[in-house]
């Protein structure tokens, strides 16, 4: 027995108790000491897994879609390495080996299911090359001004050439994420929505990708989804959104999501029209390693969304649904989100601007808040560091907002007196304080 590798895998256990103690997550520094103490870690428990290496990649929709994916693969009891947690960083990856480890140092798993965030994606393969990989989209992060994208795309390539076999499944209504494909050596193949689902809006939503990335012409659309989201073509080389081997159809949001895949149909009660891409990228990389999908509505069913992805609360006869929104696309989606209750509704904005969150809160620009005059909105208040800002945004088009820089009192005040239906939309630092102070405010009986 190699004595280093049971010290990098006892230290990291210990690590991750300590800190659970002390009340710290601990999960990243569990995976640095491992590393510290036995750089092959990584390598040598990946080469253990039996089955199949599944990492997740992309700008909106990683975490569920991986988290999902790791259900699916574990229903049958068979053991899945997963960083459920979202440490999508190199140290975190160790994490998730590390702490999926015997006292023995060794891993008994099946699968691995491993959300990488696209830049760490090279520091990462140097360890394991991965059987598949899952491209959600790319989108403008916002701390992404100009140019970010082409890096993120950069670095993906150079990881899809380090583990030339890896199978790559990317959403083919992303122009980005298929020409990345379609210009690496990969196996690949696509989901997507091929049909039309929402009528065309006056939308000013910021379109990435508009221009074609193998000829710099200018893409045509026969119809957008969202963002950059569509059937796209380009009329300079004829780069255009590929065949789809799975396709969504019939896509019904009008309670909750339902839609057709190759004869499958899919219904879950999640909200917001994203969710039938992440649902998507599952069953296709499912499909793909030939795992089983009979149950696949059931695990649906019984999937509990992360932090902040749809997750709702019952404080006081207040149905409460707490949502992350970090960057345009993904605000303008959650809006889309809100959009489809239709019943009266109180709504509360936190913007921070931490350096997680990005410090240039410009990209609140990006987003489409005019469409909340259409909400059914009671009321709308603005919280956080930036409330000034959001409730600059919002009376550029015209919407009246609330100002109470403290999350906590505005809920508070929205549950005395609102409607009963209270959105928090939450940008990134705010989430676990806010997610605490629902959790606290739905365990105190009134
Ligand atoms: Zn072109």
């Amino acid at each position: 027995m190699n004595i280093r590798r049971l010290m990098a895998v006892w230290s990291a256990r210990l690590i991750k108790t300590a800190c659970r103690l002390t009340g710290k997550q601990g999960v990243t520094l569990a995976g640095k000491a491992a590393l510290s103490i036995y750089p092959p870690i990584l390598r040598e428990l990946a080469q253990e897994v039996k089955k199949d290496i599944f990492v997740v990649c992309g700008t909106n929709g990683k975490t569920t879609t991986n988290n999902l994916l790791a259900d699916l693969l574990s229903f049958d009891g068979s053991k899945v390495v997963c960083n459920r947690t979202g440490s999508n960083m190199l140290n975190g990856v160790v994490s998730a080996f590390v702490l999926s480890a015997g006292l023995n140092g060794h891993l008994n798993a099946d699968y691995a299911c491993i959300e990488i965030d696209e830049a760490s994606t090279v520091r990462v393969f140097p360890h394991f090359k991965p059987d598949y990989m899952v491209l959600t989209n790319l989108f403008r992060d916002q701390l992404d001004r100009y140019g970010e994208i082409d890096i993120t795309m950069n670095l993906l390539s150079r990881a899809m050439k380090m583990a030339p076999d890896m199978k790559v499944l990317v959403n083919g209504d992303d122009s980005l994420s298929t020409y990345l494909a379609m210009d690496n050596e990969n196996p690949w193949s696509a989901y997507g929505i091929s049909t039309q689902v929402f009528q065309e809006e006056n939308t000013k939503e910021i379109r990435e990708g508009r221009f074609c990335k193998r000829c710099g012409e200018k893409m045509e659309y026969n119809f957008y989804h969202y963002s950059q989201l569509g059937d796209y073509y380009c009329p300079g080389c004829g780069f255009k959104r590929p065949s789809l081997e799975f396709d969504g159809t019939n896509v019904d949001l009008n309670d909750g999501i339902a839609f057709d895949v190759n004869g499958f149909h899919i219904k879950a009660n999640y909200r917001g029209f994203y969710n039938v891409y992440n649902i998507l990228a599952v069953y296709g990389a499912a499909s793909l390693a030939g795992v089983p999908l009979e149950h696949f509505n059931e695990i649906l069913g019984n999937y509990k969304p992360q932090f902040g992805r749809n997750e709702l609360f019952q404080i006081s006869g207040t149905k409460v649904m707490l949502n992350l929104a970090k960057n345009p696309a993904g605000f303008n989606q959650n809006i889309a989100a809100v959009m489809t209750d239709s019943s009266p509704k109180d709504i509360i904005i936190l913007i921070n601007d931490n350096s997680q969150d990005g410090t240039d809160v410009s990209w609140l620009w990006d987003v489409d808040f005019d469409r909340l005059k259409d909400a059914n909105a009671a009321s709308i208040t603005v919280c956080g560091l930036r409330c000034q800002d959001m409730r600059l945004r919002l009376k550029y088009v015209d919407i009246p907002s609330e100002l109470e820089p403290d999350i906590e009192k505005a809920i508070t005040a929205k549950i005395k007196t609102g409607t009963r239906n209270l959105y928090v939309l939450v940008n990134y630092t705010g989430l676990y304080s806010t997610h605490n102070i629902l959790k606290k405010m739905e365990g105190k009986k009134s």
